[in-house]
């Protein structure tokens, strides 16, 4: 079957803020300057709808929403509320404390509650009445080269069963072809992971370092919520040595956010931050928010906190990098949109450039990083270049180190402290438990507060073709079934927040081995970032697969 190719001037891959941002401003730019022919612009993206893949806690600083869209009000943009109560708390097993000053960094009064599912959808409209080609289901599957350049994106195939056979309704990918090719793709993308290992664009740099951070709307008695108000708390229940801690945010129509993010560099190989979750909404603080509420949806994904050390090379022949996919993310804040935003932005003024010279050479789309390094992102990010690091040393010691940050421009106790991929960190079960090693029991839950995975991800309304290979790549079964069994305890059953790994007994009773439930998978990219071994890969399964988010 001959496969289809279509031709477009820029392509954008993934519809996220930073690429749903560039491709506004690069249309606005072509539109005021007269450029003719006017260039063609599309967005790919790989969940059923546009919206259906976004998430993020979220409090947006508008910084970069009223560079790109100065009348976002008049323009309805959809705001859950206004930040008018900000709380920082520390919590222990039955106990708050709430220190009289926020940390500076933490302020969020006068920025907006937004769910991202909802911004992304009306930064697409707007998008589209543009006159940008938007295609929802379409998932980029591989870069195309012309020689070392990028050329464009092949869509993944459909169709194939799950021994890799051709299925009646069988559709090969479409190469789209473009002058510049940007990957806004998320943390941990597919495209982004194969152009930095090809070029090696992260060569001098650090090992980014990820976050796990999941949530759940809550639907709770009508007025019981109040104004627009913020907390952020840690302590109960993570252990001081593992970086993580809650959100709560008052969303609109009685809508209450609620999340836990948990460093995906933590030791004990048993921790699983979906029941830590579940476990801190059993704190009696926690539990009185949600009184009488019900749980309405559910998401996961992962947040790249490696900052400014791990921002790779942002640029080569034909593609650049945006947004999360480039690891733009104010860790000590924990807000990325804003800079997904105005990366998106950068990098359309650039790519508008070389449309109107028509030069897409490396050198002519370099002009992208340097207009980021001239930037606010840059002095933001250079700000609180050390914070993630710090919590190597615990909580106590990430403290400390966050607060002499702040009196020494983001130095903190190391210029340049060493860093590895927080995989590493994680220690056998003989080492972090000596000779005790505790039964893996499961976590009880009741329901009503406390969740299942299976439960959760029904509530993320998640759906993939059954019949389909494996979007989860295992490199050698073998170590899973025994290396793994016996020296982690198969840690992928506790960092998948969806139940997609499973351990079951062997038929002849001979064991146990690994059962992978990839249609439950909400596309958090945890397990490519964490499985000890670096063998599971994550790669996009058909096209309209994955989460359906509404309102995370
Ligand atoms: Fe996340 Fe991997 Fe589990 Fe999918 S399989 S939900 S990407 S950890």
């Amino acid at each position: 079957m001959d496969r289809e190719s279509i031709e477009v001037d820029v392509l954008f891959v993934g519809a996220g803020p930073a690429s749903l941002a560039g491709a506004l401003h690069l249309s606005n730019l072509i539109v005021r300057s007269g450029l003719k022919p006017a260039p063609t612009i599309a967005v790919i993206e790989k969940g059923r709808e546009i919206h259906s893949h976004a998430i993020s806690g979220a409090v947006l600083d508008p910084i970069a929403l009223r560079e790109l869209i100065p009348d976002f009000i008049e323009k309805g943009v959809p705001l859950e509320n206004t930040v008018t109560e900000d709380h920082f708390v520390f919590l222990t097993r039955n106990w708050k404390f709430e220190p009289p000053a926020m940390p500076p960094p933490l302020r969020n009064y006068g920025y907006y509650i937004i769910s991202l599912s909802k911004f992304v959808k009306w930064l697409a409209e707007l998008v589209e009445k543009n006159g940008v080609d938007l295609f929802p289901g379409f998932p980029g599957a591989e870069l195309l080269y012309e020689g070392d350049r990028v050329v464009g994106v092949r869509t993944r195939d459909q169709g194939i069963d799950k021994n890799g056979n051709r299925k009646p309704n069988y559709q090969p990918g479409i190469d789209i072809k473009a002058k510049v090719t940007l990957l806004g793709e998320g943390p941990r993308g597919t495209l982004t992971n194969q152009l930095i290992q090809k070029y090696h664009l992260n060569e001098g740099k650090d090992p980014d370092v990820y976050s796990l951070g999941i949530k759940e709307i809550w639907e709770l008695p009508k007025g019981s919520l109040k104004g627009g108000r913020v907390i952020h708390t840690m302590g109960f229940p993570l252990q001081n040595e593992t970086f993580g801690g809650g959100f709560i945010y008052n969303m609109a129509n009685d809508l209450l956010d609620i999340g836990f993010v948990v460093g995906l560099d933590y030791k004990d190989p048993y921790l699983d931050p979906h029941n830590e979750f579940q476990r801190f909404k059993t704190h009696p603080f926690i539990q009185s928010l949600l009184k009488g509420g019900k749980m309405v949806e559910y998401g996961a994904k992962t947040i790249p906190e490696g900052g400014y050390y791990s921002v790779p090379k942002l640029y080569t022949k034909g593609c650049l990098l945006i947004g999360d996919s480039a690891s733009l993310l104010n860790p000590m804040r924990l807000k990325g949109i804003h800079m997904g935003i105005k990366s998106g932005m950068l990098a359309a003024e650039a790519v508008y450039e070389a449309l109107s010279k028509n030069d897409y050479s490396e050198k002519s789309l370099s002009q992208y990083e340097q207009l980021v390094q001239e930037s606010w992102i840059h002095e933001e990010l250079y700000r609180v270049r050390n914070f993630h690091q710090g919590f190597r040393y615990g909580l106590w010691g990430g403290f400390f180190n966050a607060g002499l940050m702040m009196i020494t421009r983001g130095r903190g106790l190391w210029e340049r402290p060493t860093a590895q991929p927080g995989h590493l960190e994680m220690k056998r079960l003989k080492d972090y438990y000596d000779s005790k090693i505790p039964e893996d029991r499961e976590m009880v839950f009741d329901d009503e507060l406390t969740f299942s995975k299976v439960r959760d991800v029904f509530s993320s309304e998640t759906m993939h073709e059954e019949n389909q290979p494996s979007h989860l790549r295992i490199a050698d079964f073998d170590i899973c079934n025994n290396r793994c069994t016996v020296e982690y305890g198969n840690p992928c059953r506790h960092f998948c927040p969806a139940n997609v790994y499973e351990m079951v007994e062997n038929e002849d009773g001979s064991g146990k081995h690994l059962q992978i439930n990839a249609s439950n998978c909400i596309h958090c990219k945890t397990c490519d970032i964490m499985d000890p071994y670096g063998i599971i890969t994550w790669v996009p399964p058909e096209g309209g697969g994955g989460p359906g988010y509404k309102k995370l």
